[in-house]
């Protein structure tokens, strides 16, 4: 893979973090507001229930430092998460929420992002439990037909990871290198048993072994994650300001 382009100059920030002096000025100088959006969900005893908001937050703000533009704290409300998963017994630490709820949260944070005047909202799903992530990608449809002047792109890592780079896995290596690249305190590799290979039935691990991953290798994934989000963010981004 190519390396990812050179950073393009534009300021970034943490809009919660932010005055609203620092926001209009980021904003006026790149107009993308990122959305990470995750869930509270088991991942297994060896990581943060947190790690799919963690992960999106965290690629998130490693993309703006790049690219430039406003990183909004994560949502962590999430449908169909391992808590239902038939065939599956992970009952406790993660919270449920019913579809309808996602979908209309998704669907009135776009129209706020689209009322603070950003022209391009990239939402990033860290959970990819089916519905939840096409609900949230239909509703980023819909809003792109309620909103002329903003674009709406939500997607995931799985999407924008060049395919010979991307691990497809529940709490498993790709997730586990990611979170030690930008949470590294909340993972601990020595709770999985060491007598034995870590099963998605018993494990809430689904994918390469885990204990493979360190976060030079959640590095190399964040660099392939933002070459492919830049090049989608820039198609966007250049068209829209044509229209402009
Ligand atoms: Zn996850």
């Amino acid at each position: 893979m190519s390396d990812p382009p050179p950073p393009n100059g534009a300021p970034w920030g943490r809009f919660e973090r932010l005055l609203p002096r620092e926001i209009e000025a980021i904003a006026s100088a790149r107009s993308i507001a990122y959305l990470p959006w995750g869930a509270l969900e088991y991942h297994g005893p060896h990581a943060a229930t947190g790690l799919d908001g963690l992960k999106a937050h965290g690629l998130c703000c490693a993309l703006a430092a790049q690219e430039g533009g406003l990183v909004l704290p994560p949502v962590y409300v999430a449908a169909n998460t391992i808590k239902t998963a038939p065939d599956l017994n992970f009952p406790r630490h993660s919270l449920d929420f019913a579809e309808s709820t996602l979908s209309l949260l998704a669907r009135e944070h776009f129209d706020q992002l689209a009322d603070e005047g950003f022209r391009l909202v990239f939402t990033l799903c860290g959970h990819v439990g089916q519905p939840h992530y096409d609900l949230i990608k239909a509703e980023a449809k819909a809003a792109n037909e309620r909103h002329s002047g903003t674009h709406f792109i939500a997607t995931s890592e799985t999407d924008l990871v060049a395919k010979e780079l991307f691990i497809v896995n529940h709490a498993a290596l790709g997730e586990i290198a990611l979170l030690m690249a930008t949470d590294p305190d909340c993972v601990k590799l020595d709770r999985l048993p060491d007598d034995r290979e870590p099963t998605l039935q018993d494990d809430a691990v689904w994918g390469p072994d885990p204990r493979d991953a360190s976060a030079e290798l959640g590095q190399k994934f964040i660099a392939g994650f933002i070459a492919g989000a830049r090049a989608s963010i820039q198609s966007v981004y250049r068209a829209s300001s044509s229209d402009h």
